[in-house]
């Protein structure tokens, strides 16, 4: 079970990370929320893309 949910939140995140398009510091939507509206927690700028982390490659044991 516990595997499992470890699972589904390293996905997650994956898919919820952005990047400043200002400083190009890349932060996830959790960091994000803490501001009111959509913007960098670093430097402020308003303007963001969203960005998808490659998701870490599990080894397959066969
Ligand atoms: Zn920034």
């Amino acid at each position: 079970m516990a595997r499992n949910v470890a699972h589904v939140v390293e996905a997650d995140y994956s898919l919820k990370t952005y990047r400043c398009l200002r400083c190009g510091q890349v932060f996830t939507k959790e960091e994000q929320e803490r501001l009111p509206g959509v913007r960098c927690p670093y430097c402020g700028f308003r303007i963001v893309e969203k960005v998808r982390l490659p998701v870490p490659k599990r080894v397959k044991a066969l």
